[in-house]
């Protein structure tokens, strides 16, 4: 174990006290909820439990091996330990941000899945669905939540919240953050109307032209769906449970080249 070690950098350990003291300023998560994780080698670097984030410093950052969950070093691991371990072993995630974000929250409550009412949403891999109810830091809500995550880049937690993946710490964050968003702007459409939502092959659209810009090539953006143009003829109601578990979503990944949408959700990915 002493060599896994090595494996988790001081750096890491800033970058989850960096990330989880912006998550109250970003609406992300209020008091001590919410909780982030980094994947490294066989080692798994988390927030502790219950820790104010303001207190906290690279020090009290735990050390949970992956193959047992074992601790190795630190304080409390959070309490939603299992459930980072699960979606670690469920995906090639590099990092985790977990979120009691209220849109994502208060639409957990009325949705199976939040449609794509934004191409923004390409870079989460699709509609993201909501898992069962099950009581925080349990077995059970870890493998809905691992089983729902199955091509996508996110999930959320009925009543509960969400996580979103990512290679690194910072596009983990950014698609907490993106997702948040899409909620926020899913839930005005609702009250303005019956929302158009964006088919699969438009997002798979979105995607191929990031895929293409990331690389230098001449992407076809002038050609990329306006985000209300291409929504299914009927286009109402929110498409519950029907979306297939594993469509051809891209790969974890998939981001696009600039970082996606910032923190305050404004802009979502390749247009600007
Ligand atoms: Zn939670």
């Amino acid at each position: 174990m002493g060599a896994d070690h090595d494996d988790v950098s001081l750096a890491d350990r800033e970058d989850l006290v960096g990330y989880a003291c912006r998550m109250a300023a970003d609406d992300l998560a209020p008091g001590t909820s919410g909780n982030l994780s980094v994947r490294r080698g066989g080692l798994m670097a988390i927030t502790p439990s219950g820790m104010p984030y303001e207190r906290m410093r690279p020090a009290d950052i735990c050390l949970v091996r992956t193959s047992d969950a074992a601790l190795i070093s630190g304080p409390r691991p959070s309490t939603e330990t299992p459930m980072h371990l699960a979606l670690y072993q469920a995906s090639h995630a590099g990092a985790i941000v977990h979120t009691h974000s209220p849109f994502v929250i208060a639409l957990s409550t009325v949705l199976d899945e939040l449609p794509a009412v934004h191409y923004a949403m390409a870079d989460l891999g699709g509609p993201v669905r909501v898992a069962p109810y099950a009581r925080f830091g349990t077995t059970r809500l870890a493998a809905s939540a691992a089983a729902k995550l199955a091509g996508r880049n996110a999930v959320i937690l009925r009543n509960h919240g969400a996580l979103a993946c990512g290679p690194t710490l910072e596009r983990a964050y950014e698609r907490a953050c993106t997702l948040e968003w899409l909620a926020r702007v899913y839930w005005y459409a609702r009250l303005a109307g019956a929302p158009q939502t964006l088919s699969e092959s438009a997002l798979a659209e979105v995607s191929d032209a990031v895929r293409a810009l990331r690389y230098g090539e001449a992407a076809p953006l002038s050609e990329t769906a306006p985000p209300t143009g291409t929504a299914p003829p009927s286009g109402a109601a929110p498409p519950s449970e029907t979306a297939p578990p594993a469509r051809a979503a891209p790969p974890a990944g998939a981001a696009p080249p600039s970082g996606a949408a910032p923190p305050s959700g404004a802009a979502p990915p390749p247009e600007s």
